[in-house]
């Protein structure tokens, strides 16, 4: 359904957010830590099937990419060898008067932002959390939380490779928690200390890989679009040479239009051999690859998508915002994708009633064990359809007094408002038709 323009207005969804149980603001009764949030009871459904989605499409419904699940905790060379240490910071300034620090390549004025002081000299912010292994907190007891996912693939490329005999051009595919200690974080939670990364290696032939990223650019892109993304709200931005990082030859981010302005959503880099060529040199180990075709031994090129669960999840949500004229009324809608809604199905009775109340819980519990569904019998049928529609919830099942004695049930679309006449048996094939394929 084409939506208008502009987008979601930031105020009405904090204020969604907080009134459905979308995202919290973490530590809220001892007055919130800065820039860390929760997600509520909609807001987690909504995370794990952004994750859920991703996962199907980027592992199960191929044959060339297997997950991984590594730690968190890593032993600190990696980070040394991978160039954290020394390269993964951000130019910070301080303000001289009000000592408030600030990135200075974020910043359009030389002076404080705030007060108008005098700024000191940038010098260089390593972005890792650090901490202890065990009960002594010395330099020798060091590690790092990881900023990002990634290392934990390249430094299990052997143990993948021997364990799956996968041929190139193959990648591994994992979730997880990353942290950054970002000088400024903000912008709700497109950007914050602790965050979660969905990320591929996808390891190639040396020589294949520029056509690789383009497959892997244009795969990802038509993702976000499958699961209900407006195109005209993406878009590629390719890094000038200035940009990229000192490990990539050519990255492409996918960015979307947020309220504040185009944001990223994932990059997707070519990463050529750096990766396992410094963790072969720094840990000793042979990471290279071994071609039956042409009987050669190489270090393999690694194109790598890099996306963030959060900012995917707030972009979908954003996205799907609207707020349509309704009789007299304005009706807000949520119009998430299918597969992403918290709320597949809610099971409304006509009324709270002791006859409906039987068979409306009948058809709950039916419903339960194959979607994710929400019973609701408080206030009128046409106050719950509403909730519904401001969580998007894309279906709604009412129970009326003929469905005691017809076994049928209504089924109203949220998009369209449509309402189709079910029987109760049909019920479950119909909706899980519908979730998988759509109308
Ligand atoms: P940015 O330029 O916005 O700081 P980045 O280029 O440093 O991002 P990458 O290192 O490429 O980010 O990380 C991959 C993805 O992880 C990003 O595209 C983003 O979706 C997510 N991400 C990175 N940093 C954060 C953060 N502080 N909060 C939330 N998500 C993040």
């Amino acid at each position: 359904m084409p939506r208008s323009l502009p987008y979601a207005d930031m105020d009405k969804m904090l204020s969604l957010s907080k009134r459905r149980g979308f995202i919290f603001q973490s530590s809220e009764i001892y007055g919130g830590l800065g820039s860390t949030y929760d997600y509520g009871p909609l807001g987690v459904e909504l995370k794990r099937n952004v994750k859920e989605a991703w996962w199907r499409s980027v592992v199960r419904q191929r044959d060339d990419v297997v997950g991984l699940d590594s730690a968190i905790l890593m032993h600190p060379k990696i980070w040394e060898a991978s160039g954290h240490v020394e390269n993964f910071s951000d130019p910070l300034v301080e303000c001289r008067s009000c000592n408030r620090r600030f990135r200075s390549d974020q910043l359009e004025t030389e002076k404080c932002p705030d007060c108008g002081g005098e700024l000191t000299e940038p010098r260089r912010f390593n972005l890792m959390f650090h901490t202890f292994m065990g009960p002594v907190e010395d330099s020798s007891h060091e590690i790092f939380l990881r900023p990002e996912t990634a290392q934990g693939i390249f430094v299990n490329f052997k143990n993948v490779l021997d364990s799956t005999r996968k041929k190139l051009p193959f990648g591994v595919a994992q979730i997880g928690k990353a942290f950054r200690n970002e000088i400024t974080p903000g912008n709700f939670t497109f950007r914050t200390r602790e965050f979660e990364q969905m990320e591929i290696e996808f390891f190639v032939k040396p020589g294949t890989d520029e056509e690789w990223l383009q497959k892997w650019v244009q795969a990802r892109f038509d993702w976000y679009v499958s699961l209900g993304i407006r195109r005209d709200n993406l878009r590629l931005r390719r890094h000038e040479g200035d940009e990229l990082a000192h490990y990539a030859k050519d990255t492409y981010d996918i960015e979307y239009r947020f309220p504040w302005g185009w944001g990223e959503l994932e990059g997707i880099a070519d990463r050529t051999d750096f990766d396992l060529g410094r963790h072969a040199e720094a840990s000793g180990e042979d990471l290279t690859y071994f071609d039956e075709e042409t009987k050669q031994r190489y270090l393999p090129y690694v194109i790598e998508p890099s996306g963030g669960v959060d900012r995917a999840t707030l972009a979908f949500w954003l996205d799907s915002f609207d707020e349509e004229p309704d009789g007299d009324a304005t009706r807000t809608v949520l119009h998430l994708h299918r597969l992403l809604a918290p709320v597949t199905v809610a099971v409304l009775p006509l009324s709270r009633n002791e006859k409906l109340t039987p068979t409306a819980k009948a058809v709950y519990d039916l419903l339960r064990k194959h979607l994710n569904t929400q019973y609701d019998d408080a206030q009128s049928i046409g106050r719950r359809y509403r909730r519904q529609d401001e969580i998007g919830t894309p279906y709604c099942v009412t129970v009326d007094f003929d469905s005691i004695d017809d076994h049928q049930v209504t089924v109203r679309d949220r998009d369209s408002m449509h309402q189709d006449r079910v029987a109760i048996a049909d019920l479950v094939d119909m909706l899980q038709d519908k979730v998988e394929h759509g109308w």
